[in-house]
């Protein structure tokens, strides 16, 4: 094992709960993940010692709260690659990053005929804003589809997927319905090359492996800190200088502005135009604490570890006769294994599974493309972080086992 998990895995206080004398099995952190205890005290003790509105009070108590938060914005656009601090926008997620840049870059751009570019493999995030935009500006969509093993299905010239129609590639990094990891350097070149810009999902990437917003490509780079160790409603979108000046404010309120005047209003500078109202300062600090977290680990450690767990999962799975969804080959597959057993509806088998402690995640993992093209409505997925172990995984297939021979027809 590539990390320490076992020392790891004492830093999650959550991980001591037992359900009916069982210890929990988190299988669920495509979902969300778990904290360690130095996220939730850096968070308490924002509001302990240093809380008070952001960017507001002249005070040492509010320039210490603008400070922290500013200082969480540098260390967590420096994770991601971004060395300019002022290129990060905080949101409470992937969502609200996706929905800014379709709403205040896309919708005063687009036209009819313009064309934006999806794949069968998006999150529903990174499907209905588009959507949403398409019908308002008369823009078409156009869907990347997917080969039976869960992989894109590209041509040999990616450039013939983009026309000077297309205004915008939109992409996940890796799915988190089939596990796929996608080149998406690759397909960024392609697309810049017909001139559309490329929004990129990084929910399942940025928890899980070193991350260079400049060197995938993407002219924008949405993720949720919740997933990578996190708290909820913390996270942010990435974008270039120029795409961040280009894009227009969609919210308005206190801090976004420079002037106010009877009929109009000057914008603040870039993120802050983009960052109306009182912001998730805890959140933000804490995410940064996270960050740090998982920084001292090493992405590349912990890339490796979730690699390791992905392939004794997909091993043992098969063995037991599931149908396992998404590429076989860990290279370009991560942490989270789709799977389906016999007959057994995914939500029986989640069901059963609790019985054992074991938190999965059944259903369609707003995903629906995916479910429709494999032909099921639902599947079950076990995804990982790195406070899991391979023992963890043979409570799953253990469990999984069982609950076969429970609905055994
Ligand atoms: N994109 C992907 C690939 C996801 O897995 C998720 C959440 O599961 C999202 C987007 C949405 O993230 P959030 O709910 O944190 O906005």
């Amino acid at each position: 094992m590539s990390l320490d998990v076992e020392k790891i895995r004492r830093d999650f206080p959550i991980l001591s709960r037992t359900f009916a004398g069982k210890p929990l099995v988190y299988l669920d952190s495509a979902a969300t993940s778990h904290k360690p205890s130095v996220v939730i005290e850096a968070e308490a003790d924002f509001y302990r010692l240093h809380n008070a509105n952001a960017h507001r009070g002249i005070y040492t108590l509010g320039e210490e709260a603008t400070e922290a938060f500013e200082q969480a914005r540098a260390t967590i656009a420096g994770f991601l690659g971004a060395t300019d601090p002022a290129r990060l926008v905080f949101t409470r997620g992937t969502t609200e990053a996706i929905n800014l840049v379709a709403l205040g870059w896309a919708r005063p751009r687009l036209g009819s005929g313009d064309v934006i570019v999806l794949t069968e493999m998006e999150h529903h995030s990174n499907i209905v804003p588009w959507q949403l935009a398409a019908n308002a500006t008369g823009a078409t969509l156009r869907y990347i589809g997917l080969t039976d093993d869960g992989r894109l299905d590209l041509p040999a010239n990616l450039g013939s997927l983009f026309d000077d129609r297309t205004k915008v590639l939109a992409v996940t990094a890796v799915s988190n319905a089939l596990g796929t990891i996608n080149d998406v350097r690759a397909l960024a070149d392609a697309a810049h090359g017909a001139g559309a810009i490329v929004v990129v999902d990084g929910a399942q990437a940025a928890p899980h492996m070193p991350i260079d917003v400049d060197a995938i490509g993407a002219d924008f780079f949405a993720f949720s800190g919740h997933k990578m160790l996190g708290p909820t409603a913390s996270g942010g979108l990435i974008g270039t200088r120029e795409r961040l000046e280009e894009m227009e404010p969609v919210f308005g309120g206190g801090d976004m502005i420079r002037e106010v005047f009877r009929d109009h209003s000057t914008w603040n500078d870039v993120p802050f135009r983009f960052e109306a109202g009182t912001m998730q300062v805890a959140q933000q600090v804490g995410l940064a604490r996270a960050v740090r977290y998982l920084q001292a680990l090493g992405m590349q450690d912990v890339r490796a570890h979730e690699a390791e767990l992905t392939r004794y999962a997909i091993d043992r799975l098969d063995a037991a006769g599931a149908r396992v969804f998404g590429p076989e080959s860990t290279t370009i597959h991560g942490g989270a294994v789709a799977f389906s057993y016999r007959d057994v509806h995914p939500h029986d088998l989640a069901q059963i599974l609790n019985e054992d402690a074991v938190c999965i995640r059944a259903g369609h993992h707003c995903a629906q493309l995916v479910m429709r093209r494999y032909g099921t409505p639902a599947t079950s997925r076990a995804s990982f972080s790195v406070f899991n172990t391979l023992e963890e995984i043979d409570v799953l297939v253990d469990a999984v086992q069982k609950a076969g021979e429970v609905f055994a027809v």
